[in-house]
């Protein structure tokens, strides 16, 4: 096979080009100037911009359909993502929709089971890309086509803000080294990290019907994309980091742009089918372990924990309908108007009541499990 025929030589030189320039030009320049406020401050917005262009727009958005954004929001994450250099939103969304539709598979363009690097940075290097497929939808909007057509002069363009700030501090070439240069090489390979490190490195606390790990030191360097076990299981909530305390910037923000009306339509999967699911995982591991279990001793913490799981899903289920229910009467008086104020406090109250006593009966519940599910750990240490 001759070179050019396994090689997608742009791709191969940009990426090992710009990674070389930067590992030789960063520290000549941090050894001769030092690292001057400007320079440090305009790479962390640029790194920052094009990160969050790419997890907000290229991923959620686009990719993932995870909300609706209005035309400012589109243009802007349009704009910003064309200056991570990882082609335009169109081919970047139709490579990452195969991607999910095939994880893991023969047929998954970053398969891990071909090993780290090559689902890291190999596979863009690859000549045999993938045609662009499974995107009819965001063809429509003409933001999306404008930006195919002109990706890399709009990257071009984007990227070379810095300069600006360079020429107006008189200091081109800092600005350049590390606003242009490492700014590039950052953005590459902290998208690059998810699907390598976050296939690789992490828990799966929601499935294990694939590779993908929640990895929480990813998810600062991504913008809040290390939660790739939960993303896999539900790619269309528009938060990766759903639990309040997860480091999610994107989802902060997406909430932040909500507020002033730029974006809507947030899809989000509900507490309890997250709780149910990580309950499903941990049940499996419990039983993985109670298999190894004398008979004698495995039998009565089963049925302990089969009860406890019971008990659990009941609550949980009971937890659900309530939000449902309460969603689907909240509509009803919406579309009643305001005028009873007095039976609206009155329901409001009865919710809250409801909702104490639906949350008594989970917390009893958790508890039994927990107690259930350190027997079954206890028991088999001492065993
Ligand atoms: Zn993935
Ligand atoms: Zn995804």
């Amino acid at each position: 096979m001759t070179l050019t025929k396994r090689w997608n030589l742009l791709n191969t030189l940009f990426l090992t080009g710009t990674l070389a320039l930067a590992l030789v030009l960063v520290p000549w320049r941090l050894a001769t100037s030092g690292l001057r406020w400007s320079e440090a401050l305009v790479f962390l917005a640029m790194t920052t911009a094009v990160g969050t262009a790419i997890s907000g727009g290229y991923h959620r958005l686009f990719s993932h359909r995870a909300y609706k954004a209005s035309w400012p929001v589109r243009f802007l994450f349009l704009c910003f993502g064309a200056a991570a250099f990882e082609n335009s939103a169109l081919k970047w969304a139709s490579d990452h929709r195969v991607h999910h539709r095939h994880v893991d598979t023969e047929e998954d363009p970053y398969q891990i089971g071909k090993g780290f690097w090559y689902a890291h940075w190999t596979w863009v290097m690859e000549a045999k890309g993938l045609p662009i497929a499974g995107v009819a939808d965001l063809e429509k909007d003409p933001l999306v086509r404008w930006q195919h057509r002109n990706h890399f002069l709009i990257g071009a363009v984007v990227a070379s803000l810095p300069l600006v700030i360079g020429l107006a501090t008189g200091n081109v070439l800092g600005h350049l080294v590390f606003g242009v240069a490492l700014r590039i090489v950052m953005t590459h390979h902290t998208t690059f990290f998810i699907n390598s490190a976050a296939h690789m490195f992490g828990s799966r606390p929601y499935t294990d019907a694939n590779t993908a790990r929640d990895n929480w030191i990813l998810a600062p360097l991504t913008y809040g994309e290390g939660y790739h076990n939960f993303h896999h299981l539900w790619q269309w909530d528009y938060r990766n980091g759903a639990l309040w305390y997860q480091w999610d910037p994107t989802k902060w923000l997406l909430n932040v742009l909500r507020w002033f009306g730029l974006v809507g339509g947030f899809r989000r999967v509900s507490a309890a089918a997250m709780t149910q699911a990580r309950l499903r995982m941990e049940e499996k591991r419990l039983r993985e372990r109670l298999a190894l279990a004398s008979p004698g001793s495995a039998h009565p913490m089963r049925d302990r924990l089969e009860a406890a799981r019971k008990k659990l899903e009941a609550a949980l289920t009971a937890l659900h309908d309530r939000h449902v229910a309460w969603q689907a009467r909240k509509a009803e008086w919406r579309a009643k108007g305001s005028a009873k104020a007095e039976a609206w406090r009155e329901a409001k109250a009865e919710r809250r009541a409801a909702l104490a006593a639906h949350r008594r009966e989970l917390k009893a519940a958790w508890a039994e499990w927990k107690a259930a599910r350190l027997e079954v750990r206890s028991a088999l240490v001492y065993a």
